[in-house]
């Protein structure tokens, strides 16, 4: 069973509304643009493995995606999924390469080759075994001591070409394709076919892990050396992309292109949360070039987020992470 769902990354969504909220010639559209298509893949790659995933016994493993950890309260490890049975636990990491991988079995390196041109990247083995102590120690924190884990690495994109420098097959012993993680899975558990957890304990681990669960906080302006002053002011046509749009007889009426919208701000409003994680009224009301407080105030009230503070002082907030993706679907901004 899933535990913890797999939802669209947050900085996938962060980007998204940035590219929507600079002008069309910004300088650092091009930066923004690349990156987002990156995380597209690797979120992309990530799903290669679901449908294999959705194959196993629902009961006999409880799955998570995503789950960021930390020990010591300072640095954090994220595992792309893990599955718990109650015989042995198992880390799968996906990585969406394109081209070919060369692994160097002298030097432990792996190689990238795309068109020709080669460059050194992160050894995913070390990876994701680095994961496996990190976590070993948060279990053994949390009484969990006697859980084998194990730990794999998939190359979710079927184009990738995996080479090696000898003959040595060591490596594909824990790098393998999406079709081949069911046999892997069926091999661990001829390996550990002792029961080390009992229900009530693996939901015990759920429930921490589910309250350990930190999802990242993002300060986009950082990332991207950014101030809000570049952002577009005004509600954004959804028709022609042109702004702002002119708020008319309660409705938004674009002067380039004729669109009518009854809910245009929707969009404007959720872009700036995904930007800056909170808005007051009076933001809303600047951003969205907006007459009075009261049109501001309805537009906010409609939108059913969480919001801290009364009166004049409240702040709404981005939903949480974990319910982002249902908020946006249900609000039609997907
Ligand atoms: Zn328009």
């Amino acid at each position: 069973m899933i535990v913890k769902k797999r939802t669209v990354p947050l900085k996938i969504l962060c980007n998204e509304a940035l590219l929507r909220s600079i002008p069309p010639r910004h300088p650092k559209r091009s930066i923004i643009e690349m990156d987002l298509k990156n995380r597209r893949s690797g979120f992309q790659g990530e799903q290669s493995i679901d449908y294999y995933l959705h194959l196993l016994p629902e009961s006999q493993y409880h799955i998570f995606h995503d789950l960021r950890l930390t020990v010591d309260g300072r640095f954090y490890f994220q595992i792309d999924n893990l599955l718990n049975s109650l015989n042995f636990h198992l880390i799968v990491e996906v990585k969406n390469y394109s081209g070919t991988i060369l692994y160097d079995h002298k030097t432990n390196q792996f190689f990238q080759i795309v068109k020709g041109i080669k460059k050194s990247i992160d050894n995913p083995l070390s990876q994701v075994k680095r994961h496996k102590r990190q976590l070993k120690d948060w279990k053994s924190k949390h009484n969990f001591t006697n859980v084998p884990i194990e730990y794999l690495v998939v190359f979710g994109n079927p184009a990738t070409i995996l080479e090696t420098t000898s003959d040595t097959t060591q490596v594909f012993k824990r790098i393998v394709r999406p079709e081949q993680l069911l046999d892997k899975i069926e091999e661990f558990e001829g390996l550990y076919p002792n029961q080390v957890l009992d229900n009530v304990k693996i939901n015990d681990l759920d429930r921490q892990l589910l309250r350990a669960h930190t999802p990242p906080s993002i300060d986009i302006f950082q990332t991207y050396g950014m101030t809000s002053a570049e952002l577009i002011i005004g509600v954004r046509c959804p028709a022609c992309g042109s702004y702002p749009m002119n708020r008319e007889n309660r409705k938004w009426l674009c002067p380039a292109c004729g669109n009518i919208s009854m809910d245009a701000h929707k969009r404007t409003i959720l872009d700036y949360l995904l930007i800056h994680g909170t808005i007051t009224n009076q933001q809303c009301r600047e951003n969205l070039l907006l007459p009075t407080r009261n049109v501001a105030y309805k537009m906010l009230k409609s939108l059913n987020l969480p919001y801290t503070g009364v009166g004049t002082r409240r702040t709404y907030h981005l939903p949480p992470q974990a319910q982002l993706s249902t908020y946006l679907n249900k609000n039609g901004l997907v």
